[in-house]
């Protein structure tokens, strides 16, 4: 008999990877389908990172790496907290991995137990709550809606917070809705957490350099938060490697050991080719990779102005990331060309057959009302896409 373990029974697909899979399908079909469901950069990774690795190829980069990651990639790791969050880690600290997601299932691996408790601000990225799960705790979500900015508030953590809560997952700028949390409200949020010491933080930064403004506040920077807070971070977003699949965290040193002793026997060390390439890329300033988000800067604007025409679309103004999540309740109850909209699930699928066009829905980011759409996608595709949302709503 095929039987499959209980664990992986209970496991949801990534609802993500699972649509960007449904459009590619579709789209081999034939089908003109214009995705906007993966958050993947449509740009090449940039040649100076490219040639890094291509030298690292000649200069036989072939073996096993140490498991935690090459020392000069860690210090190089540190000197890039130093410099873009103002945080002070040595490179015992540090562990590289396959992608940011895998550093958040070490992560949870290492501290979750059995009937742990896993707060998850909503909207929260599809497998922060899947991961908590695999790790046997359960997660609790902290709603929240685009009236507020999709921001939770310190009063409804402290209500959350239970004798049981073990992790919180913070993530600015978000996925899914590109909001960014102030130094201000995050200092807020860890005066509620100071009172409760049993509870550890990971804030995923993924995003920290696509934001149009308001800049990035590293949860760690709060002196009190330091020694409990696990940063996650990669290059996938931000130099547009995400096929590289490299991620890191920096953590209290006894979180990063135990971490690496699970990579130890997992997967052992990252990619040595990536791993130098990321030497090359944290290195570099900044700077140039400003062009990207330049033009994600100009393609949100874009977006909001199209969408924004669309009765029944209710937008916030995301701050960062390269997502859009707007509130389609609107359509809720409506029946449109013979197709009942009950919910984000009805309509996304609306989308996708009606219009060609892929979104994910927001009941897989804890957030019913909305949908997301990704503007990593080309300006003439995005005007395509709301054109024909458009037309299939009409
Ligand atoms: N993080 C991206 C997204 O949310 C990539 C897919 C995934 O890993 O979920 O679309």
């Amino acid at each position: 008999m095929k039987q499959l373990s209980n664990r992986i029974n209970s496991l949801p697909t990534s609802a993500t990877l699972a649509m960007a899979a449904k459009a590619r399908e579709l789209k081999e079909q034939g089908k003109d389908i214009i995705s906007l469901s993966l958050g993947e950069p449509d740009f090449n990774t940039p040649e100076f990172i490219k040639d890094a690795a291509i030298q690292a190829v000649n200069d036989n980069y072939n073996s096993y790496s140490p498991v935690n990651g090459y020392l000069d990639l860690r210090e190089s790791i540190c000197k890039k907290f130093k410099r873009d969050n103002n945080l002070s880690y040595n490179p015992n600290q540090i562990v590289v991995s396959t992608g940011a997601k895998q550093s958040i299932a070490n992560v949870a691996q290492v501290l979750l137990n059995p009937g742990d408790e896993v707060l998850l601000p909503a909207p929260y990225w599809v497998s922060y709550s899947a991961i908590s799960v695999l790790s046997e705790a359960s997660f609790v979500e902290i709603p929240s809606s685009i009236d507020t900015d999709f921001k939770i508030t310190p009063e409804q953590l402290e209500a959350a917070i239970t004798p049981k809560s073990k992790l919180i997952f913070f993530n600015s700028p978000n996925n899914p809705s590109g909001t960014i949390y102030s130094e201000e409200e995050y200092r807020a949020l860890a005066k509620v957490l100071e009172k409760h010491p049993n509870i550890y933080v990971v804030s995923d930064e993924i995003y920290e350099h696509i934001n149009y403004g308001a800049g990035n506040f590293s949860f760690a920077a709060i002196e009190s938060m330091y020694d409990r807070t696990i940063t996650v971070n990669g290059v996938a977003k931000a130099f547009a490697m995400t096929g590289w699949r490299i991620g890191y965290i920096g953590a209290p040193e006894w979180i990063a050991k135990a971490c690496n002793k699970l990579q130890g026997q997992v997967t052992s060390g990252a990619n040595c080719i990536a791993q130098r390439a990321t030497i090359t890329a944290l290195d570099a300033p900044v700077t140039k990779i400003g062009y990207m988000v330049d033009e994600f800067h100009k393609r949100r604007d874009i977006v909001l102005d199209l969408l924004g025409k669309i009765k029944g679309f209710k937008l916030n103004i995301p701050e960062g990331a390269f997502y859009v999540f707007p509130d389609i309740s609107y359509f809720f109850g409506k029946t449109i060309k013979g197709n009942k909209i009950e919910n984000a699930s009805d309509f996304s699928m609306f989308l996708l057959e009606q219009a060609n066009i892929a979104t994910v829905t927001g009941e897989a980011f804890g957030a019913p009302d909305c949908i997301r759409m990704s503007y990593a996608a080309s300006e003439e595709q995005l005007r395509e896409a709301i054109d024909r949302i458009k037309k299939a709503l009409a």
